[in-house]
This record gives structure tokens, sequence and C-alpha cells, in this order.
């Protein structure tokens, strides 16, 4: 199947655009991507035909918003290789760690107990943990970043010890853009006794997953940036895992009976779904899969590689630049700093230029922290973007640099 990155476009009405007077060319994927017509209408479909609440009713309406909420996770289930029962719908990939934290940190973690994360993790791979150190004594470690920007899991043998209860990984970085070998780590997480979780927010965006290979006890994404809606993000746990987990929200739906005296819970994955659940967001999670899906998703990666490589080597000399992450086989993603120039001034003049970045701490203090940085800008490429707008990116960027010599 051949990329035709034009076709893909045709189907992102929003890329058609200006903003100061210029074409949008949008850099900002990895903080929330754009939205296909498929993704739109399935949405707009659903609102205007055959809408209601779901598992609760018996008619029409009711079973058919019913059935297309179920399709939706078995869309999901599909994609990841994965079981029905073992999709959960959450709010989104942080909603999905805190689930998963917060119900380990009541039927497992102990004080002492150890907790395995890295430093390039975004800050909802190790908030939810760091509650866990401060409300009951559990320990944190991180596996360090090299200065390239890869994992040093030369230090795993000296990390992972009898007291290691969970592995926490992301698939891949926000800001480094680095692919973690998660094969290798949940292996050896696995052999030293600990449960795994990977963080797959932007991981699964560039490449198949398949969850039953991988043998992670967790894999969790948001929607938002796999070109589907926000507001809904999915809890994979393999079937035994999360029949272990206690509830994470009390509500309707959830459970098995009610009475005054006591409650029964449903089975998973309903037990972690309490309340209305994002229905419209999962039918727009739905329709993105399968609209990417009848992609050929090893020749996207290679297009967004592609794109990289020509920013980079448009960049070649610019000796005032400075780019955090060059780990190999890295995905298309450029944080950089420019020298003189705070990472929000650069962001706001190459807005000027109709170009969108993100600026700040990516929500990695501990990386930026790693890297000697407060902040820095950084450029996300998407299957929608094109050699003309990386070649935009190139020159708006020289120009904002020209601002600051
Ligand atoms: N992990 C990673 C690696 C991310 O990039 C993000 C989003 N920036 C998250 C977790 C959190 O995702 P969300 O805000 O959609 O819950």
């Amino acid at each position: 199947m051949a990329f035709d990155v034009e076709a893909v476009r045709a189907e992102f009405p929003i890329l058609r655009r200006q903003v100061n007077g210029k074409p949008l060319v949008y850099l900002d994927s990895a903080a929330s991507a754009q939205k296909p017509r498929a993704v739109i209408e399935a949405m707009t479909r659903a609102m205007e035909h055959s809408y209601a609440n779901v598992h609760r009713g018996l008619h029409t309406l009711a079973n058919e918003t019913t059935e297309a909420y179920e399709q939706a996770r078995r869309s999901v289930a599909r994609f990841l290789n994965a079981g029905e029962d073992e999709i959960v719908f959450t709010k989104g990939g942080t909603e999905a760690i805190n689930l998963v934290a917060s119900g380990l940190g009541l039927s497992l973690l102990k004080a002492g107990d150890e907790v395995l994360l890295t430093e390039m993790e975004h800050h909802a791979n190790i908030v939810p943990w760091h509650f866990l150190r401060e409300r009951q004594g559990v320990v944190l470690k991180f596996i360090p970043v090299t200065d390239d920007g890869r994992l040093d899991l030369g230090a795993l043998p000296r990390l992972l010890g009898p007291r290691t209860k969970v592995v926490a990984v992301s698939h891949m970085s926000n800001v480094l853009g680095t692919i973690n070998p998660i094969a290798g780590i949940i292996a050896q997480a696995k052999a030293a006794g600990a449960l795994t979780l990977i963080d797959g927010c932007q991981g699964v965006v560039h490449a198949p997953v398949d969850v039953k290979a991988l043998d992670a006890d967790f894999y969790v994404f948001s929607a938002h940036k796999l070109y589907g809606p926000t507001g809904i993000g999915v809890l994979y746990g393999k079937a035994g895992r999360l029949a272990a987990l206690p509830p994470y929200q009390g509500g309707g739906e959830m459970i098995g009976a009610v009475s005054l005296e006591a409650i029964t819970y449903a089975d998973p994955p309903h037990r972690f779904e309490a309340g209305t659940p994002p229905i419209l967001e999962a039918i727009g999670l739905g329709a993105a899969i399968e609209w990417l899906s009848g992609l050929d998703r090893a020749a996207i990666a290679e297009h967004e590689a592609r794109l990289y490589a020509r920013v980079r080597e448009g960049l070649s000399g610019a000796n005032w630049l400075k780019v955090i992450g060059e780990a190999p086989g890295k995905g298309a993603v450029m944080a950089f700093t420019v020298d003189g120039a705070h990472a929000h001034d650069v962001a706001q003049i190459l807005d000027r230029y109709g170009i969108a970045v993100r600026a700040g701490t990516h929500c990695a203090e501990p990386l930026m922290r790693r890297f000697g940085v407060t902040s820095s800008a950084r450029a996300s490429f998407a299957l929608y973007n094109t050699d003309a707008e990386a070649d935009a990116f190139v020159d708006a960027l020289n120009r904002t640099q020209a601002f600051f010599a």
C-alpha cells in the first residue's frame, strides 16, 4: 500500500485553515493530533441518528448506542491484539495510569516495596506513583537516561531487586522521541517478579502494538494523540490482572448488586467504568482506529522518519541549535533550544509564520533537569505533515534565530 500524504491531508478539514495569514503548519501532534473526517463524521452521525445512554435501556436507541460503544471496544481490542474484556475505557492515558497505580497501592504495594520508573517519564507516569510514596512509603527508583537520550539499561540489574513490584516505562518519550526496547524491559521485569505497565500515549501512534507478544501486564494510551477525540483513553490489562484490581471509582454500571449493607462489583472491564462513560468519544476512537488501520502503518513511520531527517539535514549548519534526544531509531519528535532565546519566545515567533510547536517542560520536569534546561521547544511530526512543511519550519526557525542573534 503506497502512502499518499496529499490524500491523507484531504481527510483533515482543519489543515486547510490559515494562521496569522499563513497556511497552518501543525507540528504539535505529540500534544494532540488533528482529527480526520472519519472521526468527526462518526461522532456527528451518532448524535444525529442514534444516541442514548448505554447499558441501560430496552429501547432501540439505547441498544444501538450500547452496540456502538461495545463495537469500539472490539476495535481497540483487535488493534492491540487483546481480549474484549481486557479493554477498559478511561478518560485518558493519565486516568488509566492513576487507576492502575491506585489499585496496586490498595491491593499489592506495602511500605518499602519498589516501583521502577525512568527519568524520561511524563508526569502522568510519575505523579500517581509519587502519591504511593507519600501516602504509604513505596520507594521510587528511576532508570537513568544517557546523554543521547536512551535508557541506560546497563543499570537494570542493579535497579531490579526482590522488592521491585512494578516496572512502569514509556513506550516512546514525548520529549526525546526515543522508542524504548519495551519487550526486553518487560521480560527482565517479569523474570524479577515485577508487574509491568507501559505508557503507550506516544508509542501506540507510531507503530503497531501487540500486547500479547509484548506480554505487558498493563498498556495505556489516550485517543486524542491517535487522531481520535479528547476525553477518552484506554487501559489494557491482562484479564487476571484486571480481575485482581479493586474498583477505582464507585457509581452506576460498575456494580453487581447494591444494598444498604453491602455491595458486589461487576467483572472487568465494567468494574472500572463507573457512571456514564465517554460514549461519543468511544465511537470516535473506534472510527480513528478503523481509519488508521486502513493505512499502511510502516509507510507512515517511514514518512515521518523522512520528515524528521529532512528537518535535521536542513538545520545541520545551525550551531545555535541544541536538539535534546539523539537516540538511534527515534520517532519524529524534535525537542530543542535556541541559544539566547527562551523556548516560549521561539514558539510565539514561529506562530507568526503559521507554525504550531509546543514549548515548556512538556510535563517532564525530571527529564528537563537531566538535560540541564528549564524548558525547550518541541516540533512533532505526524502522518499529515509534508516535505514543504518541514522546509517551512526550517526556514521559519532560521528567521526566528536571526531575531535573537
Ligand atoms: N504519557 C505520555 C508519554 C504523553 O505524551 C502524554 C501526553 N502528553 C501522557 C502520558 C498523558 O496523556 P493525557 O494527557 O492524554 O492523559
